[in-house]
C-alpha cells in the first residue's frame, strides 16, 4: 500500500464526513425552501460519491477481489451520485442566483437546467432500448452502459458553475456571500484542474491514474467544507442558527471516529494484545478526557446560552418599547411578528382570553412542530402563545428561549394596558377642557346677545301694534320677528350645550317619571305638527316609569331627539312615533320616524358638536343629549334604515330608579 493510497482513504473519509455533516445541517434548516431542498439532494449525491468511493477502497484492503455484491453495491452508490451531479450543482447555482436577483432569470438559464437533467435518462436508457431492448433493462446494465470515468458533462457543469459564482460576486450586496462564492469560484478551479487532466485535452493525453483521482477527491471537499465553514461562522444561508445540533453532530462524529480508531489500534495490536483488552484500555483513557472536554462543552454551551439569552433579552426590551406606545393589539401584532422572525417560526399567535379560561389545567408544552405557552399573571392565565415551527420540532433552546418570553409578555401587555388606559383619559381629559372652552365661549356670547335681542324684539312689537303702519313695512317688521325668534332659539341651545358641559350636581339627580314628561314634550312639540302635517303618535306604559336625572336634562334630550325626527320627515305626510316601555329593569324610550335615514358614512359623525346637515341647524342637539345621558348613566343607539331603506330609529336605555 503505498501513500497516495492512504491519502485517497483518508479523504475519501473526510468528503463522507463533510457531506453527512452537511446533509445533516441542511435537514434541520429552519425554512427549508426548495433552494435548501435542491442543495439537500446536491450533498446526497456527493455523499453517495464519497461513500460508495469509501467503500471501494475498504473492500480493496479487505478482499483481493471484492465479492460481487459488495462491487455491485459501491458501483451503484457512485453511479447514483455522479449521473444527477452535474444537473444538480447547476440547477443549485442557478437557483441561488435567481433568488439574490430582483429579476426573474431569463428562460434558457431554465432550460440549461432540464438540459442537465435529460442528459443523464438520455445518455443510459436511449441506447440501451436501441441497442438492446426493454427486457435487457437492469441495475447491472445499467450499470454497464455508465461510465463514470467520463467527466465532460461534469467539466461542463462546474464551468457554467463557476460563470454563475462569478456572476453572483459581482452582483450580491451581501459582503459575506460575495467572499463565500469568491473562495467558492477558487475551490471551482482546484477541482477543474484534475477533473480537466483526467479526461485530457481533446481526450489527448488523458491523465488518469491515482494521483489525479486522488487530487479530484480532495478537492471536491472544499466546496463542502467551505459551506460548513461559512454556516457555523456566518450563518450563511441561515443553516447555523440550530447551535445544538451542530454540537450533537460534532459529538456523534467525534464518538464514530474514536470507536474507528479503537477498532485499528486493536487490530494493530493484535499479535501482542487481545482486542478486547485494547479496546477496554482506550475506552478507560477516554474517561480521563472527560473533564477537559466537559470544561470546553461548558464553556460553549455558555456561549450558546449567553447568545440566546441576549437574542431574548433584546427582543423583550423591543416588546417594553413598543409596550410604552400604548397601544395593545398593535403590541400584539409587533410581538407575533418579532418573535416569528427571530425564532425562524411558521407562525405565532398570541390570544387573549378574557376571563381565566376551563382549560388552565391543560399541559402548557406539547412537543413537534406545535407549541401552546400558557401567558400567566400572578397565577391566573391570562392567554396563550401558539408556535408553530416550519421544521418537524421546535428545538429545546428556541423553546426555553419562547417559555422566557411567555413569562415577559404579560408583564408588557399590562404596561401597554396601563398606557393605554392613561393616555384615553387623557385624550378624555382634553376633550372635556376644550368643550368646557367652547361652553363657556358660547355661554358667554348668547348671554350678552340674548337681551339686546329681546329688547330688540319688544321695540318690533310695540311697533307692529301700530294701526298707521304702511303694509310692507309691517311685513318686514314680522318677517324680523320671526328672525330674532330664531336667533334667539339657536342662542337657546349653545346655553344649554355650554351647561351640559359642566357636570350637574347630584343633589339635582332626582326621581322623575318619565312617562308623564315624555307625554308633556311631545305634546307640546307636536302642536306644531298639524301645521307641518305630520303625524306624531305616542305610546306610554300603564305603570309610571321613574328614572333618576334633572327634568331639564330630560327635557333636553327628549325634545331635541323628537325635533330631529320632525324636521327629518317629509314635510307633508310624515310620521313620527315615540314609544316608552320597560323591560328588564329598564326604561326604554324609541323615537322613530320615516325619514331618509342617516347615510353610513355620517353615521360615525352625527354626536359630534357642531355637526350638522341642516343650512341652519347648530350641531349641538344630539351632543348636548349624549352628555346628559352619560350623566344619568343611560345609553343611546341609533338604526338606520328600519323598513323600506328608509326611517332612523334612536334607541335610550335608561336604569329604572327604585
Ligand atoms: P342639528 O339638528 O342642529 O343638525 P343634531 O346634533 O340634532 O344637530 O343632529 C346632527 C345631525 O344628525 C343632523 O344634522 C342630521 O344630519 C342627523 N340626524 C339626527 N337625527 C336624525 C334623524 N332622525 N333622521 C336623519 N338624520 C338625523
Ligand atoms: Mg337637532
Amino acid at each position: 500500500m503505498n501513500l497516495l493510497f492512504y491519502v485517497r482513504l483518508i479523504s475519501l473519509t473526510m468528503g463522507t464526513l463533510t457531506y453527512l455533516f452537511l446533509l445533516a445541517l441542511i435537514l434541520g434548516h429552519r425554512r427549508p425552501r426548495f433552494f435548501e431542498r435542491i442543495l439537500f439532494f446536491l450533498a446526497l449525491s456527493l455523499f453517495l460519491i464519497y461513500s460508495g468511493g469509501l467503500l471501494e477502497m475498504n473492500a480493496r484492503i479487505q478482499y483481493a477481489s471484492p465479492p460481487e455484491a459488495t462491487r455491485l453495491l459501491y458501483t451503484s452508490l457512485i453511479t447514483l451520485g455522479m449521473l444527477f451531479l452535474p444537473a444538480l450543482l447547476v440547477h443549485v447555482h442557478l437557483r441561488f442566483l435567481s433568488l439574490l436577483r430582483p429579476s426573474a432569470l431569463p428562460r434558457w438559464c431554465w432550460v440549461i437546467v432540464y438540459l442537465f437533467y435529460a442528459f443523464p435518462l438520455t445518455y443510459l436508457l436511449v441506447p440501451i432500448l436501441l441497442f438492446h431492448g426493454l427486457p435487457s433493462l437492469s441495475l447491472k446494465s445499467l450499470l454497464h452502459w455508465f461510465r463514470p470515468d467520463d467527466l465532460s458533462v461534469l467539466i461542463l457543469a462546474v464551468l457554467v458553475c463557476a460563470a454563475s459564482d462569478y456572476n453572483i460576486t459581482r452582483t450580491s450586496a451581501d459582503p459575506t456571500t460575495r467572499r463565500f462564492f469568491r473562495l467558492l469560484g477558487l475551490a471551482s478551479v482546484l477541482v477543474l484542474v484534475p477533473l480537466a487532466l483526467w479526461q485530457g485535452f481533446a481526450t489527448l493525453a488523458p491523465m488518469q491514474g491515482e494521483g489525479t483521482v486522488v487530487a479530484i477527491v480532495v478537492a471536491g471537499i472544499f466546496p463542502g467544507a467551505l459551506l460548513i465553514y461559512f454556516a457555523l461562522r456566518h450563518n450563511f444561508l441561515e443553516f447555523g442558527g440550530q447551535r445544538n445540533l451542530v454540537y450533537a453532530l460534532s459529538a456523534a462524529f467525534l464518538s464514530l471516529l474514536y470507536l474507528a480508531l479503537v477498532r485499528r489500534v486493536s487490530g494493530w495490536l493484535e499479535p501482542v494484545l487481545p482486542p478486547e483488552a485494547t479496546a477496554s484500555i482506550l475506552l478507560f483513557v477516554l474517561v480521563f478526557a472527560f473533564e477537559p472536554l466537559q470544561r470546553s462543552i461548558g464553556r460553549a454551551l455558555q456561549r450558546t446560552v449567553h447568545l440566546q439569552m441576549e437574542r431574548v433579552q433584546r427582543l423583550s426590551g423591543e416588546l417594553q418599547m413598543e409596550a410604552r406606545r400604548g397601544d395593545v393589539e398593535s403590541l400584539l401584532a409587533f410581538a407575533e411578528r418579532r418573535i416569528c422572525d427571530e425564532f425562524g417560526l411558521a407562525s405565532a399567535t398570541i390570544t387573549l382570553t378574557a376571563p381565566p379560561s376551563v382549560h388552565a389545567s391543560q399541559a402548557s408544552v406539547t412537543a413537534g412542530p406545535k407549541v401552546r405557552l400558557l401567558l400567566r399573571k400572578g397565577g391566573e392565565e391570562i392567554g396563550t402563545l401558539d408556535a408553530v415551527a416550519h421544521g418537524a420540532f421546535i428545538s429545546g433552546d428556541a423553546r426555553a428561549a419562547l417559555e422566557f418570553l411567555a413569562e415577559q409578555l404579560p408583564a408588557a401587555i399590562d404596561l401597554c394596558r396601563l398606557i393605554e388606559e392613561k393616555l384615553s383619559l387623557e385624550r378624555e381629559l382634553a376633550e372635556r377642557e376644550r368643550l368646557a372652552l367652547v361652553g363657556q365661549m358660547a355661554a358667554s356670547i348668547s348671554h350678552n346677545l340674548r337681551n339686546p335681542l329681546s329688547s330688540m324684539k319688544t321695540v318690533l312689537q310695540v311697533l307692529l301694534e301700530k294701526p298707521d303702519l304702511s303694509e310692507t313695512v309691517r311685513h318686514d317688521c314680522a318677517l324680523v320677528v320671526g328672525e330674532i325668534d330664531r336667533l334667539s332659539a339657536k342662542l337657546g341651545q349653545l346655553l344649554r350645550f355650554a351647561k351640559s358641559s359642566a357636570r350637574t350636581p347630584p343633589e339635582q339627580q332626582k326621581r322623575v317619571d318619565l312617562a308623564s314628561l315624555v307625554d308633556q314634550v311631545v305634546t307640546l312639540l307636536s302642536r306644531d305638527a298639524p301645521r307641518r302635517r305630520v303625524a306624531v303618535t305616542l305610546a306610554l306604559p300603564e305603570k309610571e316609569t321613574f328614572v333618576l336625572g334633572s327634568e331639564e336634562a330630560l327635557n333636553d334630550v327628549i325634545s331635541n331627539l323628537v325635533v330631529n325626527a320632525i324636521e327629518a320627515v317629509p314635510a307633508v305626510g310624515g310620521r313620527v312615533h315615540v314609544a316608552l316601555s320597560q323591560r328588564d329593569g329598564h326604561a326604554i324610550l324609541e323615537i322613530s320616524d320615516d325619514g331618509p335615514g342617516i347615510p353610513g358614512e355620517l353615521g360615525g359623525k352625527v354626536f359630534q358638536p357642531f355637526f350638522t346637515t341642516k343650512p341652519s341647524g347648530t350641531g349641538l342637539g344630539l351632543a348636548i343629549v349624549e352628555k346628559h345621558l352619560a350623566e344619568m348613566g343611560a345609553t343611546i343607539a341609533w338604526e338606520s334604515p328600519v323598513t323600506g331603506g328608509r326611517g332612523t330609529r334612536f334607541t335610550v336605555t335608561f336604569p329604572l330608579a327604585t
